[in-house]
C-alpha cells in the first residue's frame, strides 16, 4: 500500500475544512490559544517505514493521550496489582465525571477517563516516588527515540484551572483509595497531560502497541508482554474516546485513545500505529477532524480490526 500517497489525500481533502467546525478546548486557559487551523498525520508500520502529512512535526499538548503511555508504565512496574483500584469498563459518561465515584466507592470506571488516570498515577508514585515524572520522560523518550518534554506553561495552567481533576482526586482520597498526597498525585497527573508531542514522535512510541509489545526502537526488553499489548488495545477500543468509543468502534473499528488537546493515536494491530492531531473537538472532547481523518483512512486502506 502506498501510505504516503494515502496520507497526502487524506490532508488535501481535509485542509479545506480546517477551522470550520468545532472549537478548542477552552477549560484549559493555555489550550486556548492553540491556533485552530492545523492538522497533521503520520504513521509508522511494523516494520518501520514512516509516512506523514500535513503539520506532522508540530509538537502539541498532547493531553489525555499520555493515558496511555502512564497506564503502560504502571502495567510494567506493577502488573495486573494494578487493577485492584482501577475497573476496565466504559465510562458511558463524560471523562472528568463524578457520578460514578460515588456510587462505586472511589473505584474509577477504567484508566482512560481522568479518575482512573489520577489512580494510575498515585500507583507511579507510590513505585517510583520523586522520579516518577523523569521515569515518564525517560520511557517516552525511550519510545520517540529523541526527547520528550513536558510543557511548563500548560501544566501550571491545568493547576491552577483543574478544579474538576482536584476535586476528582481528593473524592477518591476521601474513600482511601490514594495512597499519596491529592496534591502531589496531580503535579503528576498535570504533567502527564502537558506532554509536548507531535504526531511522527506519537506514531513511533506507539508503536510497541501493533508489534505484541516489541520496542519500537529495538531495544531487546520488550514495551509489554504480548496479552498485557492485547489487553491495552482492548481497553483502547472500548474505552479510549471518551464516551464516544461506540460510535469510533463502528465507524474507525480500531483501538485508538484521544486527548483534548486534539491528538487520537490509532493501533492497526500487526501492521501500524497512526497519529492524526487537530485542535478543535467535539462536545464529548475528540478531535473533530482527526475523527474525520480515521474515518478516511480506515475507509481508503480497507484496514480495520474488524
Ligand atoms: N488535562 C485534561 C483534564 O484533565 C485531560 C483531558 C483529556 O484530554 O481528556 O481535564
Amino acid at each position: 500500500m502506498d501510505f504516503q500517497a494515502l496520507l497526502d489525500g487524506i490532508d488535501t481533502d481535509l485542509r479545506p475544512e480546517l477551522g470550520r467546525e468545532g472549537q478548542v478546548a477552552s477549560y484549559i486557559p493555555a489550550l486556548a490559544r492553540v491556533p485552530v487551523a492545523q492538522f497533521g498525520i503520520a504513521l509508522r508500520t511494523c516494520a518501520g517505514e514512516e509516512a506523514a502529512a500535513g503539520d506532522s512535526a508540530v509538537p502539541f499538548s498532547i493531553q489525555s493521550v499520555s493515558k496511555l503511555f502512564t497506564l503502560t508504565l504502571a502495567i510494567r512496574l506493577l502488573g495486573d496489582a494494578l487493577w485492584e483500584r482501577i475497573h476496565r469498563e466504559p465510562s458511558g459518561n463524560p471523562f472528568n465525571s463524578l457520578l460514578q465515584l460515588e456510587s462505586e466507592q472511589g473505584v474509577p470506571r477504567n484508566p482512560f477517563i481522568n479518575a482512573g488516570a489520577i489512580a494510575v498515577a498515585d500507583r507511579l508514585l507510590s513505585t517510583l516516588g520523586a522520579r516518577a515524572k523523569d521515569g515518564l520522560l525517560e520511557m517516552l523518550s525511550g519510545l520517540a527515540g529523541e526527547p520528550i518534554g513536558f510543557d511548563a506553561e500548560v501544566a501550571a495552567s491545568e493547576g491552577a484551572t483543574g478544579f474538576r481533576n482536584i476535586a476528582l482526586a481528593n473524592f477518591m482520597k476521601s474513600f482511601g483509595k490514594l495512597d499519596n498526597d491529592a496534591a502531589a498525585v496531580l503535579d503528576l497527573y498535570f504533567h502527564q497531560c502537558a506532554l509536548r508531542m507531535s504526531c511522527r514522535q506519537l506514531a513511533r512510541a506507539a508503536g510497541y502497541l501493533c508489534r505484541d509489545g516489541a520496542h519500537p526502537q529495538g531495544q531487546a526488553e520488550p514495551v509489554l508482554s504480548e496479552r498485557q499489548t492485547r489487553r491495552v488495545n482492548a481497553l483502547m477500543l472500548t474505552c479510549g474516546t471518551y464516551d464516544a468509543a461506540g460510535e469510533f468502534a463502528y465507524r474507525i473499528g480500531l483501538p485508538c485513545k484521544s486527548g483534548v488537546g486534539g491528538g487520537i493515536v490509532a493501533v492497526v494491530p500487526d501492521r501500524l500505529t497512526l497519529c492524526v492531531w487537530s485542535p478543535a473537538v467535539d462536545a464529548s472532547g475528540n478531535s473533530l477532524l482527526g475523527t474525520r481523518a480515521l474515518e478516511l483512512f480506515a475507509s481508503r486502506s480497507g484496514l480495520s480490526i474488524f
